[in-house]
């Protein structure tokens, strides 16, 4: 059995931690403008080494990540594990198996499954039961060639992977 090369190319493209980081930008705040997910606040800064923003207003845990509040706000694995997962899963008509994500990511089997399973949950707690087992996405984003598309152009399909939001518990 072979790797589709689709998510060999989603694995290599999020390996790329600035791709992961660009990615959940647009995926969570559309508008470009970071906001404090626990307070909404937009007066935060980018603590660029710890990979965290600090929000300045007063409340406990001002720290935040592309994590928090996702499903993978507690997961010890990266999102350089989970978004290829998201991508396959969101993208791929055949699905995905855990085998395929395990040998595609190096996690254990039984990792890839859990993966696997806590996506697709957080889908279908979406979709009110249903899997949503097919949304088009457009492959551009992941050839990382957006910025330099027309802007009408860009925020169509950036919008499309907006449909993503569902697969990360947003
Ligand atoms: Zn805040």
């Amino acid at each position: 059995m072979e790797l589709g090369s689709a998510l060999i190319q989603a694995v290599s493209f999020f390996q790329n931690y600035e791709n992961c980081h660009k990615f959940m930008v647009e995926l969570r705040w559309p508008d470009g403008e970071v906001v404090c997910p626990r307070c909404g606040s937009g007066h935060v800064k980018y603590l660029e080494k710890a990979r965290v923003w600090k929000c300045y207003a007063k409340h406990e845990s001002p720290k935040f990540s592309l994590k928090t509040g996702t499903i993978f706000e507690e997961s010890p694995l990266g999102l350089d594990k989970w978004l290829p997962a998201v991508w396959m899963i969101v993208n791929d008509k055949n699905g995905i198996s855990s085998w395929e994500l395990h040998r595609a990511l190096g996690v254990t089997q039984k990792t890839a499954w859990f993966m696997l399973h806590r996506i697709r949950l957080a889908m279908q707690d979406e979709k009110g039961g249903k899997l949503s087992g097919h949304v088009e996405v457009d492959e551009s984003m992941i050839g990382g060639k957006s910025r330099n598309m027309h802007r009408s152009k860009r925020a169509e399909k950036i919008r499309g992977s907006l449909r993503l939001r569902p697969a990360l518990g947003l």
